[in-house]
């Protein structure tokens, strides 16, 4: 992987168009809006504002894909096409990288590792594809009974922001694998590279109209999607308002829906775990794409006879992290993805003030003059917190994190469940049944232990409670993207 530094920005914005039945096509409004970059506060680029019209057409074009030569070819096929559309994608990495990090103002090395990892998504699905398989019943009649795992048809896929192409690719991938075709709907912040990778999708042999992208808001866009009476399903992430939304819009025909929501992830350290590992990894954890990241680790639960250890040594580390250029490779945390999101972020920093949380670390903009063009913050380290306060509740989607300490292991337990979500969380112990019990009590759908993630291509995500409902990634994503039909045979 490159560690140089980007070429020049260009000075003129791009004029891109939505791709639709293999076409580039402009919105049938003819409106466009414009993609700024919330490093430079420049437009990049002008994008059509597709609306229900535009959805209607990608839907006819999907459909017709689906009824048309997609329905013919084999599992195998499918599997060939979607490894040749992986390597595409690996070798317009730095292209791509380039595009994500000016567009979403995340550091260039976060971003060429995302556009590697959206490779890799597609070579599992490359491989997963012919091995999607029904079953062999034996019921109590004496005929044959067997399973069909069938494609569910035309699929919407609705992504954010935060990892626009690889949460994008989490879903293109099961759902084309299994034989759907699809409308990807990018975020409005976003929606630089699903319109590149639907080009390279057609160029690694993709017939029309299998991939489909319409760009446009998601209040008219989006819900156009949700609402389609010609779309069997819809894969949604993003805020959980906006699932909830989606969910009584998918009731009119009954659309399967999975959902990727909000989370208020728990970091939970025990007095007995390796505390200086922890400071040393915990940060990027949460301040990882500036905080912008539905699994951010955003509550510290520590054992209090620990507890000022800990909030001295992450405070420090805290301060190491290197803020700065997302074009620089050195960079750790470039700006947010926008300056309103930044405003609600500093909102939420002046609410845990105000509440009683004191400030360890961070809770401004940075002040050198270097900062003064993007939408930078500081990571921030609220102590003095405590579960009830808004600041420990609710979803920031900023580089903040809070410090709540615990007395017991069920107290523990307790405060990582205090909250409506449920999606990701850590544990640090070198109590390896501690570790297990915690892990047991936690209502997540996904949790590490003694490490940052457990966010695999090959193992399931998803949340619990409020976090959402389905999984992606691993084979697990096929529930998703497949319906199952049941055929009897009388043998007599
Ligand atoms: P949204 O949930 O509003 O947006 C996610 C996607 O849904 C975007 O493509 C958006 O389009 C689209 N959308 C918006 N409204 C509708 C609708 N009614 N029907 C169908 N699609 C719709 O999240 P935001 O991007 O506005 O971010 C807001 C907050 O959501 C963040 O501050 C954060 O708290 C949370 N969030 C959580 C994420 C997660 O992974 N858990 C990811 C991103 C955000 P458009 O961009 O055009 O509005």
């Amino acid at each position: 992987m490159s560690d140089e530094k980007p070429a020049a920005a260009p000075s003129t914005p791009l004029r891109l168009e939505m791709v639709i039945g293999g076409e580039q096509v402009a919105a049938v409004s003819g409106e466009t809006f414009d993609v700024v970059s919330p490093v430079t506060g420049l437009t990049i680029a002008r994008v059509p504002k597709g609306g229900q019209e535009d959805v209607d057409r990608a839907v006819a074009a999907a459909r017709a894909a689906f009824d048309g030569e997609w329905h013919t070819w084999s599992q195998t096929r499918r599997g060939q096409t979607l490894g040749r559309f992986a390597t595409l994608i690996r070798d317009h990495l730095e292209e791509l990288a380039v595009t994500e990090s000016r567009n979403m103002g995340k550091p260039i090395s976060s971003a060429r590792w995302e556009i590697g990892a959206v490779a890799n998504v597609m070579e599992y699905y490359a491989g997963a594809a012919n091995k999607i398989m029904g079953e062999t019943i034996p019921v109590s009649k004496p005929g044959f009974d067997f399973t069909l795992r069938e494609p569910i048809g035309v699929v919407g896929l609705i992504v954010p922001w935060n990892f626009p192409l690889m949460l994008a690719s989490w879903k293109m991938g099961p759902a084309l694998a299994a034989g759907n075709t699809a409308i990807l709907k990018p975020a409005s912040y976003t929606p630089l590279t699903a319109i590149r990778v639907a080009e390279l999708a057609l160029e690694a042999g993709f017939p029309p109209g299998v991939l489909n992208v319409v760009t446009g808001p998601g209040s008219t866009a989006g819900a156009a999607i949700a609402a389609h009476p010609g779309i069997g399903k819809v894969a949604f992430t993003g805020e959980t308002a906006t699932g909830q939304a989606i969910m009584r819009a998918a009731a009119g025909n009954i659309k399967k829906i999975s959902l990727e929501l909000g989370g208020k992830s728990p970091n939970v350290v025990f007095a007995d775990a390796d505390l200086e590992r922890f400071a040393a990894e915990s940060p990027y954890s949460v301040f990882d794409n500036c905080g912008q990241d539905c699994c951010a680790r955003s509550r510290i639960i520590v054992e209090r006879s620990v507890h000022d250890r800990v909030v001295e040594l992450f405070a420090a580390a805290t301060l190491k992290v290197k803020v700065g250029d997302p074009d620089d490779p050195a960079t750790e945390v470039g700006t947010m993805v926008s300056f309103r999101q930044r405003e609600t972020v500093l909102d939420y920093i002046r609410i845990g003030r105000e509440e009683g949380a004191r400030v360890v670390a961070g809770g401004g903009i940075p002040a050198e003059p270097a900062y003064a063009q993007g939408a930078y913050i500081q990571p921030t380290v609220l102590d003095g917190v405590e579960s009830r306060m808004r600041i420990a509740q609710d979803e920031v989607f900023g580089p903040v994190v809070v410090v709540i300490p615990f007395d017991t292991e069920e107290e523990a337990v307790r405060l990582a469940n205090d909250i409506p979500y449920g999606l990701s969380g850590s544990i640090w112990t070198r109590d390896i049944g501690k570790a297990i019990r915690t892990a047991r009590g936690i209502q997540s759908g996904v949790l590490s232990i003694n490490c940052n993630s457990s966010v695999h291509t090959e193992a399931p995500f998803g949340g619990y409670k409020m976090s959402g409902t389905g999984r992606e990634n691993g084979m697990h994503a096929f529930e998703q993207y497949t319906q199952i039909k049941n055929v009897y045979v009388d043998l007599s």
